[in-house]
């Protein structure tokens, strides 16, 4: 040990945090995670769709497509590892009218640059034949695509870190850190038991904090903190049997991947999420969007029955855009991007972040000048 309280501290035990810590654990610097809250996993990493991404759509050369394809891989190995539940039950991209054959050509063009593995395009006929209930005017079939349990995956991750020596510190809200005279850094914790700790190394995985937590660090340049934006999706529950056994994703809309339609490893079926920009926190699914979702839905499923959906639960994505604005690739902004040794400060980590989780912590390990283990 070199003189340090902790070799490195990460802030939130949300899934990207905890994979961040698994990331330096496993090159044995046995890190100390901060979370604000009294559990794991409560904030964004509760509030999703469990879907493992394929890694389709993703501009080519960007962190996302990158982190989401090797991620993906990642996860599966992980998940079959720590006999965490899951179901790689494929997924279509339907287009629900001829006008959006196009797009799904791009789609599948896209995927073979983020080799992505199996994809296959198919006639209206061969998607019928998977999903009888469809309409579609053909599809994209992604076998990698799946779902899974994201609980039990950051238990196992937590198990992992406090394995080798690392410890969780609950109900331990960061407060500010000061860079040390000869590196290193000075972390101040809230909570009922305040504590300072000083730490070789800093990242910040803080989900919907990422800006406040940013502006907490002495010496974070202003103008390296990007504008947070929050994007609500709200989900609605189907009542009755579950129609379609794969993930249905129409294209994406803007801004996101839109409301598509999942079973849940318990067999229930929902959808979800919309996009819907907000201010604050806000987690109540307003009844009156109903509306858009059963015409949303029978698009691509015209037997959905009048009041089988139930307002369920939302989430909110933190974003780096507004409305309307293009939608920015993950940032992961080692020294190179604000001049702070020792500190990697994580923004922006939306969908597919969860996916992403595992090659998220390797990338962070690189930007700290760790070795692969
Ligand atoms: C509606 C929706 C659907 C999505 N669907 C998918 C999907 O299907 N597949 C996919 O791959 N991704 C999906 N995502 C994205 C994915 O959920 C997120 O990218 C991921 O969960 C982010 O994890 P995180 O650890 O960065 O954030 P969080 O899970 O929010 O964790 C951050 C943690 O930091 C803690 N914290 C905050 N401030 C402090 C502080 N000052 N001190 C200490 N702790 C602090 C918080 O309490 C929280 O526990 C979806 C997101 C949304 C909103």
């Amino acid at each position: 040990m070199s003189g340090f309280d902790a070799e490195a501290v990460v802030v939130g035990a949300g899934a990207v945090g905890l994979a961040c810590a698994y990331a330096l654990a496993r090159r044995g610097l046995a890190p100390i995670v901060l979370e604000k809250e009294r559990a794991i996993g409560s904030g964004v990493s509760s509030r999703n769709s469990e879907v493992i991404h394929g890694g389709l759509y993703y501009a080519t050369g960007s962190l996302k497509a990158r982190l989401c394809v090797t991620g993906r891989r990642a996860l599966y190995a992980f998940l079959d590892a720590h006999g965490v539940a899951y179901d790689r039950c494929g997924k279509l991209v339907v287009a629900t009218n001829d006008a959006e054959l196009d797009v799904l050509d791009r789609i599948l063009e896209q995927a073979r640059i983020n080799e992505v593995e199996g994809m296959r395009r198919l006639s209206r006929e061969e998607a019928l034949a998977l999903e009888p209930e469809l309409n579609c005017a053909g599809a994209l079939l992604s076998p990698e695509s799946g779902v899974f349990d994201s609980h039990g995956y950051m238990l196992a991750l937590h198990g992992e870190i406090e394995t080798t020596g690392g410890a969780l510190a609950l109900g331990s809200p960061f407060e500010g850190a000061e860079p040390l005279p000869g590196g290193g850094w000075r972390v101040r914790a809230g909570g009922e038991e305040p504590a300072t700790l000083t730490a070789a190394r800093l990242v910040l995985a803080p989900g919907l904090q990422a800006q406040d937590c940013a502006a907490r660090v002495d010496g974070f340049p202003a103008d390296r903190v990007p504008p947070p934006h929050y994007g609500k999706g709200s989900y609605f529950a189907l009542t009755g049997k579950a129609p379609f056994s794969r993930l249905v994703y129409p294209p994406p809309i803007p801004g996101a991947l839109g409301v598509h339609y999942r079973r849940d490893l318990g067999g229930r079926a929902c959808f979800g999420p919309d996009l819907q920009f907000v201010a604050e926190e806000d987690y109540t699914v307003d009844p009156e969007r109903a509306e858009g979702f059963y015409a949303y839905v029978r698009r691509f499923w015209p037997g959905l029955p009048d009041g089988a959906l139930t307002p369920d639960y939302a989430g909110i994505r933190p974003k780096l855009h507004g409305p309307g604005e293009p939608q920015p690739d993950f940032r992961v902004d080692g020294p190179e991007a604000h001049g702070l040794e020792g500190l990697v400060a994580l923004f922006g980590i939306e969908s597919p972040g969860l996916t992403s989780s595992l090659a998220i912590g390797e990338e962070v390990a690189g930007r700290l000048q760790l070795q692969r283990p």
